[in-house]
């Protein structure tokens, strides 16, 4: 009879609990586990070092399978680019990662992309920044990015179809800009649409190699330093 009791008491208690067990794990999807695996083993492990610890945090929580195919999925927080159609690829992870932590964003930019592709590197900077307007030159892609931006919830970023290579003089001018498709040299719009002090992250070069630039604009004069070795889409231009 008391084994009975107890037996009773300790299953009461479960249920009791049960709600406050399930909740104790953060909002999680079925990717939460490989996206912090991604996040610990490609971007803060030794020599990769990502270190901007709110780049860190927003990286283990975009959920980067909403913006492949479906036939992608599975591979979503894998180590490298995938096809996103239209013979365009989502950059790897750590690129994505890479490329933030050098734009330094802060919370009150406003940001310039030119290449939404998917719109995932727009949906991490939305997290860090105020504002963050991007233009993708494929038009069902820019359509494509910007409904899954919405359904997602990333109501900061505005999506433009057009040729990036002009910039977006409207909302200019722009605390930093980051460019991801290689032009042949940095467009001189986007640099007039860099504010005094603003940053940019830019790949440049052609086939026969590309390096990331990042750029300072300080009055007149623009500072470059090359930051790494990459190989991004080339920079299309509008006919
Ligand atoms: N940032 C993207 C990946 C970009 S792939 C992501 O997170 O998924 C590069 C993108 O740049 C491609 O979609 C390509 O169509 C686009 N692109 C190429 N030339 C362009 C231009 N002149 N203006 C705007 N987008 C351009």
């Amino acid at each position: 009879m008391r084994a009975f009791v107890y037996k009773a008491l300790i299953a009461s208690l479960f249920i009791l609990l049960w709600p406050s067990i399930c909740n104790s794990q953060p909002a999680a999807d079925s990717f939460f586990e490989e996206r912090k695996k991604m996040v610990e083993e490609q971007l803060a492990a030794p020599g990769r070092d990502i270190k901007n610890q709110r780049v860190l945090e927003v990286m283990a929580t975009v959920p980067r399978h909403e913006f492949v195919p479906e036939a992608e999925r599975k591979f979503a927080y894998w180590d490298n680019p995938l096809p996103i159609g239209y013979g365009q690829t989502i950059s790897q992870p750590f690129v994505v990662a890479f490329m933030t932590e050098q734009l330094d964003p802060k919370p009150t930019d406003r940001v310039l992309e030119i290449g939404t592709g998917s719109g995932y590197q727009a949906a991490v900077l939305s997290r860090l920044v105020a504002e963050v307007y991007t233009i993708e030159i494929i038009e069902p892609l820019a359509k494509r990015a910007e409904a899954d931006l919405k359904r997602l919830g990333y109501n900061n970023v505005r999506v433009l179809a057009g040729d990036g290579y002009q910039g977006w003089p409207d909302h200019a001018p722009f605390d930093a800009i980051i460019v991801t498709c290689a032009p042949d040299r940095v467009p001189q719009p986007l640099i007039e649409q860099l504010r005094d002090g603003g940053r940019m992250i830019i790949p440049v070069g052609g086939l026969e190699g590309q390096e990331l630039y990042l750029l300072k604009k300080q009055g007149t004069k623009v500072e470059q330093q090359a930051v790494l070795p990459v190989r991004f889409v080339p920079m299309k231009r509008a006919e």
